[in-house]
């Protein structure tokens, strides 16, 4: 995974414990230049007019010209060189490249992202408000300025970052937005759908970043007047906050976990690890709205029962219920997010096969999945209400996902999950990708990637959250 994009799978040695790497498929990664020299034995690796030099045989690279020790030395395979893959995730080589590599033996996969210190852009629309967030890194300064009567600009001198982006939202307050590089600057655009749109824009810590929020009509207090140019780096005041006595209760339900790990991918990956990283993830955010109480049912890799998750869900007194799992099947092409609510028939034969599986764990529990339907047949009035409220839920997370990564929306489905039955809210599951998919495989263990479907499924439950009113009017 290059920049959060499948590249494909590269070949590599093993030996013992350690693995290498082609040379010049290397180099390709990095976006540099190889040179090879079979009959001395030297390889060079250039990257903007900077090198680095290697022989096969030694365990010495040099970084202009600082020496530093490899793990092992480089090797001759079929006439090609191979640097052991320890070298590339060194600090040194991340210096000189300017990327982070990350490798997951268990697994065997490798991500190289570029070390920015400005960006992504992830937004979110309130309604009464749009908000952009900018990640930032320590030291990044930014100012801002009007350009136009309907343009913003964020300037953030000596800002790099990692790839351009465009997005239009058109939400009715955000036309789009752009974040891109100058020879001195990075520079984040914002192009409003009307001249009275007010702004405000804050700082916040760990990670640093900067919160752009966007007001049609009157915003709160703090915030700046129109066409204001507001010039500082330091922190605007936060409006104060409003003690809202009905926060409301989400319940974020890892799958699997223990020893039942769910599906697992065609390199190792397994369900129950991505499921609880992205558990945490959308927990994160959605702990940053004073809207929100998060519960999760799960914060290790502990076993939990399904009837445990729901009655979890039901002690804590859950306002809706989202439960996280990556699919599977047997056509290793198949690929994309789905979106299910509960539904004691199921929309298709696959959606049917889906539930048969996620509630296999039942036979881990010593229980059927036929014993405990009798057991918990319809004893909710509100039963209907909580799936009517679902189903709203699954489209707005469908919506919400399919605006923000590039792979396949199959769109909202219903089946009769178990952990979806017992629990007295509207409750659905998200299907992130499939595991058996390669290419999802790598998205699923990318953080990156994994980032944008959190923002899209988090941007479904504000839209939820909207719908019901549950979000106090400008913060
Ligand atoms: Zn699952």
């Amino acid at each position: 995974m290059v920049s959060g994009k499948y590249r494909g799978p590269l070949p590599a040695y093993k030996i013992g414990s350690l693995y290498y790497l082609n040379a010049k498929q290397a180099g390709e990664l990095y976006g540099g230049q190889i040179y090879w020299y079979p009959v001395s034995g030297r390889v060079q690796m250039a990257l903007r007019g900077r090198a680095i030099q290697m022989v096969v045989g030694s365990g010495f690279a040099k970084i202009s010209d600082k020496a530093v020790k490899m793990d092992a030395p480089v090797i001759l395979r079929g006439a090609q060189a191979y640097i052991p893959l320890s070298f590339f995730l060194g600090d040194d080589f991340s210096a000189w490249s300017g990327r982070d590599t990350i490798f997951n033996a268990a697994t065997r996969f490798l991500s190289v992202d570029g070390r920015s210190s400005v960006g992504p852009v992830r937004w979110f629309s309130y309604g009464d408000y749009t908000r952009l967030v900018v990640e930032i890194s320590k030291g990044t300064g930014y100012r801002s300025s009007m350009r136009g009567a309907r343009g913003r600009e964020v300037v953030f001198p000596l800002g790099v970052i990692e790839s351009s982006e465009k997005a239009s939202i058109d939400d009715g307050i955000l036309s789009y937005y752009q974040l891109r590089q100058n020879l001195k600057a990075a520079t984040l655009s914002v192009k409003i759908a009307k001249p009275e749109i007010h702004w405000r824009i804050k700082e916040l810590g760990n990670p640093r970043r900067l919160v752009i929020d966007l007001y049609s009509g009157k915003a709160p207090d703090t915030a700046q007047p129109p066409l204001a140019p507001a010039a500082s780096a330091a922190a605007a005041p936060v409006a104060a906050v409003k003690t809202d006595q009905a926060r409301r209760r989400i319940v974020i339900d890892a799958g699997h976990g223990g020893k039942d790990p769910g599906a697992e991918g065609r390199r190792g990956t397994k369900e129950k690890d991505i499921n609880l990283m992205a558990a945490q993830e959308l927990a994160r955010l959605l702990r940053e709205e004073e809207a929100f109480d998060v519960f999760m049912t799960r914060t290790d890799d502990t076993f939990v029962p399904l009837s445990d998750r729901s009655k979890m869900a039901n002690d804590f007194g859950a306002d809706l219920f989202i439960s996280l799992h990556c699919n599977a099947s047997i056509k290793w092409r198949e690929n994309g997010f789905e979106v299910y609510f509960l539904s004691e028939n199921a929309s298709d034969p696959e959606a049917a096969r889906l539930a048969e599986f996620e509630n296999s764990v039942l036979r881990l529990e010593g229980k059927s999945a036929q014993d405990e339907q009798a057991a918990m047949i319809l004893q909710e009035l509100s039963k209907t209400e909580n799936i009517n409220a679902a189903s709203q839920l699954a489209a707005l997370i469908a919506r919400g996902v399919g605006r923000r990564v590039d792979f396949s929306n199959r769109g909202v489905k219903q089946a009769a999950f178990y952990v979806l039955r017992g629990t007295h809210a509207p409750a659905v599951l998200f299907e992130m990708a499939f595991l058996t998919n390669k290419q999802d495989e790598a998205r699923l263990e990318s953080k990156k990637f994994r980032r944008k479907i959190i923002d899209g499924l988090y941007a479904g439950i504000l839209d939820y959250a909207k719908r019901q009113a549950w979000m106090a009017e400008s913060r």
